[in-house]
């Protein structure tokens, strides 16, 4: 009589630690302080925001169900010290808090790509947030979490992709407002068919910000092709 709830309970904890994966690959870090870094990507599936320039719409829906010593495992057969986990927005699943402490607690130098649209109060401090300010531009300004600046260390970096001329100058005021660069690196990178490099590039140089320009290494050697 006792045996349905007990198994359904095995089956909650199973759940529980269970988390929707789009892909999971070895590739070269393409961005960030990490660039260039053998690196193993843990692609989360979903996403609430819908930026107009993402390049990983496949990310939104589908997936599969895997459990967290799975994905552990999956992470230590490609044999590289850099993890880095993505999205979609890895934060719209809840278990990615456990996910992000058990891949340090493995000893791994792990990194979480962000939106920039959901608390990230409670990631692991050993993790290194890369946290998205979305710009007019890319059609979802409206979902910053302006409560996660206080929280950003110089473990972490804030990344714009700059969509336009006001694009960049909305970016630099907001730089300059909330003393970005005095607390951690930031990024700004050209939305890809949108704003040429160079231009970016002679814009932050004119300007003397204190920010690094960067390109994405995977577009330019891989041309974005899926799971490279
Ligand atoms: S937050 Fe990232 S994954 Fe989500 S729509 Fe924007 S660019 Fe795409």
């Amino acid at each position: 009589m006792n045996a349905a709830p007990e198994a359904t309970s095995h089956e909650a904890a199973a759940s529980a630690d269970r988390l929707k994966i789009t892909e999971i690959f070895l590739s070269l870090q393409g961005e960030a302080r990490q660039v260039g870094w053998p690196t193993v990507f843990v692609r989360l599936t979903g996403c609430p925001l819908r930026c107009q320039y993402c390049d990983t719409a496949y990310a939104f829906h589908g997936g599969d169900w895997w459990h967290v010593d799975d994905i552990l495992a999956e992470v230590a057969r490609h044999g590289v010290r850099h993890v880095c986990v993505t999205g979609g927005e890895p934060l719209s699943q809840k278990r990615c808090i456990g996910l992000l402490q058990r891949l340090c607690d493995a000893g791994y130098e792990v990194s979480l790509e962000t939106s920039g649209a959901i608390d990230i109060g409670e990631v692991d401090p050993r993790v290194s947030r890369v946290l998205d300010i979305k710009t007019p531009g890319s059609a979802e300004v409206h979902r910053n979490l302006w409560s996660n600046l206080p929280l950003l260390t110089p473990r972490d970096q804030v990344k714009f992709v700059i969509c336009s001329r006001e694009d960049y100058d909305w970016a630099k005021s907001v730089v300059a407002e909330h003393g970005l660069a005095d607390v951690c690196e930031v990024l700004f990178s050209p939305s890809y068919t949108q704003v040429s490099s160079r231009e970016l590039a002679d814009w932050i140089v004119a300007d003397r910000l204190p920010v690094r320009f960067q390109m994405q290494l995977h577009k330019i050697l891989w041309n974005d092709e899926r799971g490279r």
